[in-house]
């Protein structure tokens, strides 16, 4: 880099230097060439771009350690309490969607083993972006996650879905092949769901048309990304992102599916057996009986279903699966707090029955694992607002306090 004289602009953007900063010289002698900083940065993604065209090579695919399925999930085990069953689902779907891209460039037997995306059917707050998350945090994958509500049909205000990959894109910062073999979690995939029987009476084109518009993204295909997203930038060059090795992990919350469960599994135990069949259902969790003609009742199409052949459910979280998660996992919520007192010298402490009482109260909140935080943040305001000025060295919460404190809030709030 050398100093840069006056009127002297990059011979790229054409700015001059007094705009972009500052410019780097080439060292050719001749005519002044010079490039700015943001000029640099944007060839970088360029070269990164065009560097993942190509295929993965089998040296970079054996970088990757698959964990085998058992690894998997006691990965998962650390950060997830309970939801064994959708835990099983999504360790065996991973390995496998891992083995097939090894397979599918090592060997050319003929069998192409299918994409192995996912769908998860689970109440609010028992876990499901959390299994995503944590799965990608073990494969160090880009990860993104996605709410279908935003979705609309190409053409019409909303987004379309090809910026979801624009997202996984800049999650990997650019780099295409790491991009192309990512998980993308797309949440409430049940809000777009056909509304009414008859999909001709008005056009639905933020249900089922989003519905046909997700296609062709989840069964693989080359699908055209704006690498910006949005439809902001009209000018941009489209990337070419191939889903065939992008796994898929759909979940939503599906409230009031277990009525279609129900319904169904009333016309399957009629007859005979019927009354040994029924007596064996658990009534309080319809749910780890889904399969895929519920989720056509609940109004996904069928060539989307297709695509999600892995189906899992969520458990809704006990008074014990809620405690375990106050305490147990990696990064549980007590944990957390007790971490940020000890950063300030101090022991903090919960007894027994504090937090029992704060699973009663998230129970009767019914917002899942999610009412946990609240509740405890709110009972550690106050706390967490004079600890570091105190004498004290030790926190203890009581009940009693915890009581007081959520108290104090709902009729500060009243
Ligand atoms: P959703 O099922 O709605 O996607 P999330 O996975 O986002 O729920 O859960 C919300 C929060 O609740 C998470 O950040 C996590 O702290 C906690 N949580 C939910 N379920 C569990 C679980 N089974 N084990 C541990 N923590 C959980």
């Amino acid at each position: 880099m050398a100093r840069t004289p006056k009127n002297e602009v990059c011979s790229f953007c054409g700015r001059p230097a007094e705009e972009v900063g500052f410019l780097i010289h080439s060292p050719l002698p001749g005519g002044f060439v010079g490039i700015c900083p943001e000029c640099v940065e944007q060839a970088m993604n360029i070269c990164h771009l065009q560097r993942g065209h190509q295929h993965f090579s089998s040296q970079q695919l054996e970088d990757i350690e698959v964990p085998t399925p058992r690894e998997i999930k006691e990965h998962l085990d650390r950060y997830v309490i309970g939801q064994d069953d959708a835990k099983k689902h999504l360790a065996v779907a991973v390995y496998n969607h891992y083995k097939r891209i090894f397979r599918n460039q090592q060997d050319d037997d003929g069998v192409e083993i299918e994409k192995s995306n996912i769908i998860m059917v689970g109440p609010t707050g028992t876990g499901k972006t959390l299994l995503a998350r944590s799965i990608a945090k073990l494969l160090k994958v880009p990860f993104t996650i996605v709410d279908a509500t935003v979705f609309t049909e190409a053409g019409y205000v909303g987004e379309d879905v090809e910026s979801i990959l624009s997202r996984l894109l800049q999650e990997a910062d650019f780099d295409l092949e790491s991009t192309q073999r990512g998980i993308v979690f797309i949440d409430e995939i049940d809000k777009i769901a056909r509304k009414g029987d008859n999909p001709s009476i008005t056009r639905d084109v933020s249900g089922e048309g989003v519905q046909q518009s997700m296609l062709k993204l989840l069964e693989g295909s080359i699908v055209n990304v704006p690498p910006k997203g949005g439809r902001k930038h009209p000018e941009q060059d489209f990337v070419h992102v191939d889903t065939r090795n992008i796994l898929f992990i759909c979940g939503g919350a599906f409230d009031g599916i277990e009525k279609k469960i129900a319904q169904r599994l009333n016309t399957h135990t009629v007859g005979y057996n019927s009354v040994q069949n029924v007596r064996r259902l658990d009534p309080n969790n319809l749910l780890k009986y889904v399969e895929p003609s519920d989720l056509k009742s609940f109004g996904l199409i069928p060539e989307l279903i297709g695509r999600l052949p892995v189906l899992t459910y969520l458990n809704p979280l006990d008074k014990t699966a809620l405690r375990n998660i106050l305490t147990e996992p990696k990064n549980a919520i007590v944990k957390q707090y007790a971490h940020l007192f000890e950063l300030d010298g101090k022991t903090l402490k919960f007894e027994d029955d504090a937090l029992d009482y704060i699973v009663e109260k998230a129970e009767s909140y019914r917002l899942g694992a999610r009412g946990l935080r609240s509740i405890v943040e709110t009972i550690m305001t106050d706390a967490m607002f004079e600890a570091p000025s105190s004498a004290d060295t030790t926190f203890v919460v009581t009940k009693e306090y915890a009581h007081q404190q959520l108290e104090k809030h709902q009729s500060g709030n009243a």
